[in-house]
């Protein structure tokens, strides 16, 4: 039976989830796109003595057993692994969890002019309530490519002296018609205009922002062609709530889970079997395209390990490989909230506090496009959870008819891999700031050390 997971700690104990908390805090001020968190968590592999996998592709080197190494996909997912004592054919031990979050992208030509003010046209990222995303403070991350194939990295609006950016919205004493609309259409999506200045050049506001750019990136307005930008929440992770219990920021969906999967990893110096962290892009979309869970990316970082650690590759490796390997496959739960109880069925609901959520099935009605792990899997799961003192719960996202999601579980599911979905309760999901019980987050970091060493 579940238990609120805050009652088993004391004073000395939860002293380290307080200040495992604080790493988090750092990771989701700091890491707040996927390209932000691929840079970090090959900062810190890297001082745990990871190295590219490139590398020893390059130079023709074999992978023996303690040796650390990451696969880098055009910086948007990342695979890292600690390479085991035991056949690769034996199956490897997955930690995977998702970088992207919900946000508005810039579009490809987003600067225009109306009524002596400048906008950038967004386009959605991800489900959002779009009435949420107005009138909060923005910040712009990623890069402008030049054609010469120079990479501009921006981000504006983190530090306490940059300028944020925002999504007006009209004011309640003329908002009689649209007090009136339904929700999904309070604001649309064409709605969503960045405000970005207001000084004219010459009597063009556009030609002054232009200028900006212009001196201080070099950059043309066509490079805005071949730039991702993205608009997310500005400022950093907070403590929430009289006694600091849980944390309100924007992009725990499903950074909760990467800070926790990537720490788990990057703590463990050798294995028995090969351990991997996965970290992707792409999952609040679809998880489409070269960066996406569907991609072959990872079957074929699979197929290197396979051909690097063996003297005779041949296909079957990577297929036995994956048919023998286990996973964790994160994305933050709906943690039950009780100012709007109908959308849940509280006894397979997760709880704030109560640890990490397994669920068996993800989708929507009658568990369309579910992955539904099996019995005899999960029942390993929970024994290795129980051995190691673990809070953990399980779930659904809601009420059966409530609406539904999925996960990239499927598509490892599908690989033949033994999977299993888990997540850190998480309310607001897909506001600007979402909330995390800070004892959820440390218990989930516990899980997956548990799975790691154990499954
Ligand atoms: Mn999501
Ligand atoms: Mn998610």
């Amino acid at each position: 039976m579940r238990s609120n997971a805050w009652k088993k700690y004391n004073e000395q104990t939860l002293k380290e989830v307080y200040a495992y908390n604080e790493g988090y805090k750092e990771f989701m001020s700091n890491c707040k796109t996927e390209r932000e968190c691929v840079q970090r968590a090959i900062e810190s592999a890297k001082k745990k003595g990871y190295q590219d996998i490139q590398y020893y592709i390059d130079h023709d080197l074999k992978l023996k057993p303690g040796d650390k190494v990451y696969a880098n996909n055009r910086g948007k997912t990342i695979a890292l692994f600690v390479i085991g004592k035991e056949d690769i054919q034996k199956g490897i031990k997955i930690l995977g969890a998702h970088m992207d979050s919900p946000r508005l992208d810039i579009k490809q030509v987003p600067l225009y002019e109306k009524a002596e003010m400048a906008y950038f046209e967004t386009h959605y990222y991800g489900g959002i309530k779009k009435y949420q995303w107005v009138t909060v403070p923005l910040s712009m991350h990623g890069v402008i490519v030049k054609k010469d194939g120079t990479s501009i990295t921006i981000q504006i609006g983190e530090k306490e002296n940059d300028p944020v950016f925002g999504v007006s919205d009209i004011l309640i004493h003329l908002s009689r018609e649209q007090m009136n609309k339904n929700a999904r259409n309070v604001i649309e999506g064409e709605d969503l205009n960045l405000t970005v200045g207001s000084i004219p050049l010459n009597d063009s506001v556009k030609d002054a922002i232009l200028k900006q750019f212009k001196e201080k990136y070099n950059i043309e307005e066509d490079d805005f062609t071949s730039a991702e930008l993205e608009c997310v929440p500005a400022g950093k992770a907070r403590d929430y709530g009289f006694d600091r219990s849980m944390v309100f920021t924007y992009g725990q969906d499903d950074k909760a889970c990467v800070y926790t999967s990537l720490t788990a990893l990057l703590e463990i110096e050798e294995t028995d079997r090969t351990i991997c962290c996965y970290l992707c892009d792409k999952e609040e979309t679809g998880s489409n395209g070269n960066t996406g869970s569907q991609s072959h990316f990872f079957e074929d970082t699979i197929a290197e390990i396979a051909y690097l650690t063996s003297d005779h590759y041949h296909d079957l490796l990577t297929k036995r490989c994956l048919k023998n390997s286990v996973m964790i496959s994160s994305d933050v739960s709906m943690g039950f909230d009780a100012n709007y109880p109908s959308v849940f069925e509280k006894e397979n609901a997760a709880l704030m506090g109560y640890g990490i959520c397994f669920n068996k099935y993800t989708g929507s009605g009658g568990k369309s496009g579910a992955s539904d792990a099996n019995a005899e899997y999960i029942a390993k799961i929970r024994n290795i959870m129980d051995q190691s003192g673990v809070s953990y719960q399980f779930g659904e996202l809601g009420a059966v008819d409530a609406g539904g999601g999925g996960t990239i579980a499927k598509f490892f599911a599908n690989l033949n891999t033994e999977v299993i979905d888990a997540g850190i309760p998480v309310q607001n999901m897909h506001a600007p700031y979402e909330v995390t019980c800070k004892v959820d987050i440390y218990e989930a970091y516990k899980c997956y050390i548990a799975f790691l060493k154990n499954a």
